[in-house]
């Protein structure tokens, strides 16, 4: 299933459609097992409204009473992204360590089906794959 496939369920604040990405599996993993999204520090917050305006994926939503973003859509968040947290001027928005996805993707053999997936477009250096893969042996 592709984004494209995920259904609409409703519009956010500002009034744009919204679809259930969490429908859409991530390698192969149910989308709703993995606890990657983003957690909002209220006390760090400055309610500038930065990370509801520019994640496409509709993760945030607004609360227009207090003039804060809500974590409304949590597994709508793409799995690795922390770019909320990157924009963020105030670094109020935290994610799980990193070491959370390197284990996540040895689990899954992440590395092992990507070089499957470029395989036909580029000469596969098996070298390289295993080096890789070692990365992420915990
Ligand atoms: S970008 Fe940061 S400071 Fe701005 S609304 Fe989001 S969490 Fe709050
Ligand atoms: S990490 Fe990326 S996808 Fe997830 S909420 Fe932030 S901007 Fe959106």
């Amino acid at each position: 299933m592709s984004g494209n496939e995920a259904p609409v369920v409703g519009k956010d604040a500002l009034g744009r459609p919204v679809k259930d990405l969490s429908v859409i599996p991530w390698w192969g993993v149910d989308r709703k097992s993995i606890e990657w999204y983003p957690r909002i520090n209220y006390d760090k917050c400055a309610g500038c409204g930065l990370c509801f305006v520019t994640c496409g994926r509709r993760v945030f939503d607004w609360d227009g009473e207090r003039g804060k973003p809500v974590v409304a859509r949590p597994y709508n968040c793409m799995v690795g992204c922390s770019t909320c947290a990157t924009l963020c001027p105030c670094d109020a928005i935290e994610f799980p360590p990193k070491d959370y996805i390197k284990k996540l993707i040895a689990r899954n053999r992440v590395v092992k089906k990507a070089f499957e997936m470029v395989e036909p477009i580029t000469r596969r250096n098996h070298l390289n794959e295993r080096e890789v893969e070692s990365d992420f042996t915990p």
